[in-house]
């Protein structure tokens, strides 16, 4: 008998959560760390939207409600789906969740058998890989290429799909590229998707960044698009748009009514419901008049500093940054960096065995955060699979300013360290020292 069931080990995780042991461990040590690690506003949640839920919880709405979610948040969820996107919408297809990730995990619950096949971008967001192993499907990840703007074409795409695929899934505005899927683009997928691929597949397009688009870019969804609502899984949120992490708010609109009611059957199975009075605040913040300048406020500040930490990296020697079109992210390639301090050549020297469990990127992240109290992400920590011989770092551009230059001052710094490296890493290599870097792996467990 083993402790565990055998299924815990395809089970991966957030980095960006994990993450945050390594940094207590260097604050612990007397550190000043610039966190541009965790991907939430810096922002705090707006006053109109914080005095609905109090006055909510003082008015006794403090009790279970409909496990689909209040019919009056579900309403004003579809009113904005149908007025943001063009997409006709119904309160009876909208479900409401514990924030945008339990509808990851519900649509493989829903649809995924074993031996299915689920396509994913990658990098993209670490939950989708996690989820498609834990229910025991192939992994197929779509690769946004760097010399393509972090995009795909319908044919990349269509090369991917088989008989077995059963989920597509999207995220425009990605995490971690920032890339942005136009409505050209999503014609063309779309039609892929019509051709290829039979009714029941369902196309997952996650758009919680959907509020986060620069240079007056609008939001566009595939389900938009001729035949697709009928196959879309649409899934947002409060967390990114309304700076709401912590209260747990997002929302799904399926395709069908029936369809729906899993979802709720999956929301009673696991969490019963939302907190009513978070929900009647997540009402306020879509129907308010007060959130649309907050929202445009936090964008422009957001636009700012990537127009500001872009040209900075950018005039690094060995790091490359693109222009993000959207969410909070910059993903700058940085293998000439992890050449120039010999961390390739390092990397090269573990063992297969170890090798498997981290990255030139990853070797580096951890070089930044404990030598030069910079927070970031790794490539792998966006899915690992496919993910060989790509070096990049996501920083979270959800920082102030002042952090912003302070990180990249360091960054700096450090890049050109190569003493420094070498004696972090003989140090740190496999000793057991406290410092040792992580080399767990990302997304899947070994
Ligand atoms: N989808 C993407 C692409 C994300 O980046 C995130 C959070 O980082 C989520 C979903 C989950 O959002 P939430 O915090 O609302 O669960």
């Amino acid at each position: 008998m083993t402790l565990l069931a055998a299924r815990m080990g395809t089970l991966g995780t957030e980095n960006a959560f994990r993450v945050g042991d390594d940094i207590a461990r260097c604050i612990a040590r007397g550190m000043d760390v610039v966190r541009l690690n965790i991907g939430e506003p810096d922002f705090d949640s707006a006053p109109h939207i914080n005095e609905a839920a109090i006055a909510q919880i003082r008015a006794g709405n403090s009790h279970y409600t409909d496990p689909q979610g209040t019919p009056a948040l579900r309403a004003a969820v579809a009113t904005h789906v149908a007025r943001t996107r063009g997409v006709p919408a119904d309160a009876s297809r909208v479900i409401i969740t514990t924030g945008g990730k339990p509808s990851i995990g519900f649509t493989m619950q829903a649809y995924v058998d074993p031996g299915d096949e689920v396509i994913y971008p990658s990098p993209g967001f670490p939950i989708y890989e996690s989820w498609v192993t834990y229910v025991g499907a192939t992994p197929v990840p779509l690769s946004l290429r760097e010399r393509s703007g972090f995009t795909f074409t319908a044919q990349d795409l269509a090369t991917r799909i088989t008989p077995r695929t059963k989920v597509i899934i999207l995220c425009s505005p990605s995490n971690p590229t920032g890339g942005v899927l136009t409505q050209v683009e999503l014609a063309a997928i779309a039609q892929v998707v019509r051709e290829r691929c039979r009714p029941d597949v369902r196309v997952y397009s996650d758009e919680i960044y959907e509020h986060i688009v620069f240079d007056g870019a609008v939001h566009h969804s595939i389900a938009a698009e001729p035949g697709m609502a009928e196959r879309t899984i649409i899934a947002s949120g409060h967390s990114k748009g309304y700076a709401m992490t912590g209260w747990r708010l997002g929302w799904a609109l399926l395709p069908t009514p029936e369809e729906a009611q899993i979802f709720k059957q999956l929301n009673i199975n696991s969490i019963s419901c939302v907190p009513p009075f978070i929900q009647e605040a997540g009402r306020v913040a879509l129907e308010s008049p007060e959130s649309g300048p907050a929202v445009e406020h936090m964008v422009s500040a957001f636009q700012g500093r990537r127009d500001w930490v872009v040209g900075a990296l950018n005039a690094i020697d060995g790091v490359q940054c693109q222009v993000p079109k959207g969410a909070f992210y910059v993903f700058p390639n940085v293998a000439g960096v992890c050449d120039r301090l010999g961390i390739l050549a390092d990397y090269d020297r573990l063992s297969g065995d170890t090798r498997a469990r981290t990255s030139p990127s990853r070797m580096l992240q951890g070089f930044l955060l404990e030598r030069y109290g910079v927070a970031t992400m790794d490539r792998n920590s966006f899915g690992r699979i496919g993910a060989d011989g790509e070096h990049f770092l996501r920083l979270s551009i959800a920082a102030s300013l002042d952090r912003l230059r302070e990180g990249v001052r360091r960054g700096q710094q450090a890049f050109d360290d190569r003493g420094g490296w070498t004696q972090y890493w003989s140090t740190a290599n496999g000793h057991g020292s406290p410092e040792a870097p992580r080399l767990a792996p990302t997304g899947v467990s070994p």
